[in-house]
């Protein structure tokens, strides 16, 4: 596996990442997506949905707000609890987290025992909403998509007239003011989320969380291509933490948030140790239950069948995009030898593929070439992200395109596009990224081998 400073080198040289207001100096723990890291972001999102709710009977999307009424998270406990333990160093005043120090040394200036006690930092972005800054329009972005699932709740299930068990999907903007940040974009202040908040009879919770474990963690390893080796589920119970999976006696003991019964811990073995992707939540009724204090809604659940009246329990998977796309990177990099060259080459999925296929003509000063090339460029575009490149030669290309995981590439030559040379055959040579075999194909037939291949 790469280590962390070759995937970020290759992010900024190749506009998957960049630091955010690079101009200025930065601000820690905020990153901006290039043209090919809102690409890959954008497939796995698209994966998500897919597998999430297009292809599911019993789960649908909604797109909420950032900033919701406070009360939402007094409810939901973020006002009263949701804090890291703050400690600072009085030799260097640099700040940590209590709970991830491992000795009594500062890690920043090595001096011993000069930690403050620590105290509770609350982790929610505050702003103010209209005009007046006064107490009254204190407002909180989000720190976690899913109150917009239990708040919209009823909303949702009487207007598509849904019956429990159900879930409610959405992908959005995070917020929470890590007191630090790193890893790349392992650990930000600003970070994508994917949740579904699963919605179901008191007393099938284990059965559905197990459940959504399993179908959670196949998703992974198929949409990433992600070794059995390098994926583990952490299970948190009350009574004990313990590994499904690999380094079974690599594990701190940790107590399940709040608001939760249990926790299985989607993790990946990421340089700096095996590290959270997806959190699935055994949540009980914690939510909609202290919704309804505050907010005075009945929002218990009547089923039709059994005459029972409810409030339903939820499952909640919640994943992180940003880590997500890491793993893309770091699963999938790979560097081989060829002919005594280094090459490097991202084996990303297919779907992932910021582009699925560039066309390069050989040539770039026969124009006989280059308006081949520039033709079948067009005609890809409406069917997938195609690029034409003509800045370097082919074996450049080529490198290029390995190095962003382009599946495939489509060269236009001499005997693509020059009747006058005695091998034209009017075919161009398509080339795979990962067997590095090359076909010849009809110009007019570039379209439809490449959307066959593109199924896997
Ligand atoms: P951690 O223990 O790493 O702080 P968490 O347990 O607080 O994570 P959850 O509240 O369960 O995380 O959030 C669900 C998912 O959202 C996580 O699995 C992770 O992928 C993502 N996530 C959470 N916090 C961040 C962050 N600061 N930056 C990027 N992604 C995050």
């Amino acid at each position: 596996m790469p280590d962390m400073e070759t995937i970020v080198s290759l992010c900024k040289r190749r506009g998957f990442v960049f630091q955010g207001s690079e101009i200025y100096g930065g601000i820690g723990g905020f990153w901006d997506y290039g043209p090919l890291g809102v690409e890959l972001k954008n497939n796995i999102k698209r994966a998500w949905w897919k597998a999430m709710v297009q292809d599911r009977d019993d789960v649908v999307g909604i797109d909420a707000a950032i900033i919701m009424n406070p009360n939402v998270w007094v409810a939901s406990g973020h006002v009263a609890t949701f804090s890291d333990p703050l400690v600072e160093c009085k030799n260097c005043h640099k700040r940590f987290r209590e709970d991830q120090l491992t000795s009594t040394a500062c890690p920043n200036c090595g001096n011993r025992n000069t930690m403050t006690e620590a105290r509770q930092f609350n982790l929610l972005f505050k702003t103010h909403v209209g005009p007046v800054e006064d107490d009254a329009a204190v407002a909180y972005l989000r720190p976690e998509t899913a109150q917009a699932m239990f708040v919209n709740y009823e909303n949702v299930r009487e207007s598509m007239r849904k019956k429990i068990p159900f879930g409610i999907a959405q992908i959005g903007r995070s917020f929470r003011n890590e007191i630090i940040t790193g890893n790349f974009i392992f650990r930000d202040r600003e970070f994508e989320q994917m949740e579904m908040e699963f919605f179901l009879k008191p007393g099938t919770e284990d059965e559905w969380h197990d459940r959504w474990r399993d179908e959670r963690l196949a998703w992974w390893k198929k949409t990433f291509n992600i070794s059995d080796n390098n994926i583990r589920v952490k299970v948190i119970r009350r009574e004990a933490t313990t590994i499904i999976g690999p380094d079974p006696d690599d594990v701190k003991e940790e107590k399940p948030p709040h608001y939760s019964k249990g926790n299985y811990d989607l993790e990946y073995r990421f340089p700096m140790g095996w590290s959270e992707i997806e959190g699935i939540a055994s949540r009980t009724d914690y939510d909609l239950s202290s919704h309804m204090k505050l907010s005075g809604k009945d929002l218990s659940y009547f089923d039709d069948e059994t005459k029972q009246k409810y409030i339903p329990y939820v499952v909640e998977p919640a994943m992180g995009v940003d880590r997500a796309v890491l793993v893309a990177l770091f699963e999938n990099y790979c560097e081989e030898q060829v002919k005594n060259e280094k090459r490097v080459v991202l084996r990303l999925p297919k779907a992932l593929a910021p582009f699925k296929a560039a066309v390069l003509p050989l040539a770039r000063n026969r124009p006989e070439i280059v308006e081949i090339a520039k033709k079948i460029t067009a005609e890809l575009k409406p069917h997938m992200m195609a690029m034409y490149d003509d800045t370097a030669a082919i074996g450049k290309l080529y490198r290029r395109q390995d190095e962003i995981g382009t599946p495939f590439c489509i060269t236009v030559d001499h005997q693509t596009a020059l009747p006058s040379d005695e091998k034209y055959d009017g075919k161009v040579t398509i080339r795979d990224r990962d067997s590095m075999e090359q076909i010849r194909v009809p110009v007019d037939q570039v379209k439809d081998v490449l959307l066959s291949r593109l199924v896997e």
